[in-house]
């Protein structure tokens, strides 16, 4: 593959007005609403479950079948939340939708809301996202003058003050009600207790723009321009060590090695590929001969890794490992909430422990140290956050533990 098969979430965004209600209605926008609202909310389900749509901001999971999971006959209030909190490093792609196509996003939000029997959405937006929110709520009030919204569903547009964990979709309730940005154990389920205690769908920003091509489409179009169980394409932010950095739409089966040497234009410099995140920052790292694998959820699962966000950070002989593993250490350090024990001291733990090795203070026993803490404390913590950061201490040391050797005093 030498270029994106098609385009459909970034098929306006050559168009310098592409935010605008104008632009949106004049490429067929707002078309997809009024067919939805005359579905009934199980036929629109029915359609994401057929499209194979999963979801796009780091869990994949199923977008129809998350959907099914509000209890029937719910008499009180449902609740759309769309997580616009993208705060995974390597990843830069919601931005883009938030700023260049953001009716996408309401339209999306309008149809899901029948879906789901939601009067009333919540767009969570990173406070660091300025441009986004600005665009977002622009096209907000444009939509309320046309009439798009405030006839049965309302949007709240939400700022975030710039917390990692509030994209985690418990902890992102909380911050959404007014509280610390506190993640909750699970059961329950926002889909049955989320915010203010009424059943909650959390979004990814991506996962809905694509609704409405869903709907004037059809599942099957989306599906077959996937995998066997992920339909569509995803928007890939690709940075690092590449000749062409940027967001990068392809079908979900898309290579790796396409991915970077197709879309990005090959390693720096004509340097040689070292290493490869295919996910954002928690995905495990893989070597430049893991490369040739798709980057739906499922192949990379395959590898050892994950989709995640679709943030693709390319490393080549001039990176090094320890000092990138020490980056990703403090970054995880830092933004631990602190409620488990595990997570709260192992991050911080692992942090000191991997600045002492780049240093040249490292012990012979941190290496063991740090895969022990990660092993010993995934699965044991509140949220996925631990789990998350385990993905790079375990990969970049069990990888590349000659290099980290290398820097240990004997
Ligand atoms: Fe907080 Fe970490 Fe526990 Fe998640 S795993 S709740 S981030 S301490």
């Amino acid at each position: 593959m030498s270029a994106p098969a098609e385009k459909i979430l970034t098929r306006n965004f050559h168009r310098p007005d592409s935010h605008t209600l104008a632009t949106y209605v004049e490429t067929g926008g707002y078309t997809a609403l009024p067919k939805a609202l005359a579905m009934e909310p199980a036929q629109i389900v029915d359609v994401v479950k057929r499209s194979n749509l999963r979801g796009l901001g780091g869990a994949g999971f199923p977008t129809g079948a998350k959907w099914s999971f509000i209890p029937k006959g719910h008499a009180g209030p449902v609740y759309l939340v769309i997580n616009a909190d993208e705060g995974e490093p390597g990843t830069f792609k919601d931005r883009y939708l938030l700023e260049r196509d953001p009716h996408a996003l309401v339209e999306g939000m309008a149809i899901s809301a029948r879906a789901i029997g939601s009067a009333l959405g919540f767009v969570y937006i990173r406070g660091e996202y300025v441009q986004p929110w600005r665009r977002f709520r622009a096209a907000v009030r444009e939509a309320y003058d046309a009439g798009h919204l405030g006839r049965g569903f309302d949007v709240v547009v939400h700022q975030g003050a710039g917390a990692y964990i509030c994209g985690e979709e418990t902890g992102l309730i909380s911050s959404l009600e007014g509280k610390k940005g506190w993640p909750k154990l699970k059961p329950p389920f926002p889909a049955i207790k989320g915010a203010f205690g009424a059943p909650t769908i959390v979004n990814n920003v991506e996962t809905i723009c694509h609704v409405p091509h869903l709907v004037n489409r059809g599942p099957e179009w989306f599906a077959r321009l996937g995998t066997k169980t992920q339909g569509g394409t995803r928007m890939y932010s690709v940075s690092g060590r590449v000749r062409r950095p940027g967001v990068y739409e392809a079908p979900v089966g898309v290579t790796l090695r396409q991915l970077i040497y197709d879309f990005g234009g090959g390693v720096t410099g004509n340097g040689t590929l070292k290493a490869v995140v295919p996910g954002g920052s928690s995905a495990a790292i893989l070597t430049a001969d893991e490369i040739d694998v798709t980057m739906d959820v499922d192949g990379l699962r395959n590898a050892g890794t994950m989709a995640g966000s679709a943030g693709v950070i390319v490393m080549d002989e001039t990176v090094s490992i320890p000092e990138a593993l020490m980056v990703v250490a403090r970054f995880y350090a830092h933004e631990s909430c602190g409620q488990c024990t595990p997570c709260r001291e192992s991050t911080g733990w692992i942090y000191k422990m991997t600045e002492r090795i780049v240093e040249g203070r490292g012990r012979k026993e941190d290496l063991d140290t740090i895969l022990d803490l990660s092993k010993r404390g995934a699965g044991t913590t509140i949220c996925a956050f631990f789990d998350g950061a385990v993905g790079p201490y375990i990969s970049y040391i069990e990888k590349f533990r000659d290099e980290f050797e290398a820097l240990i005093p004997k």
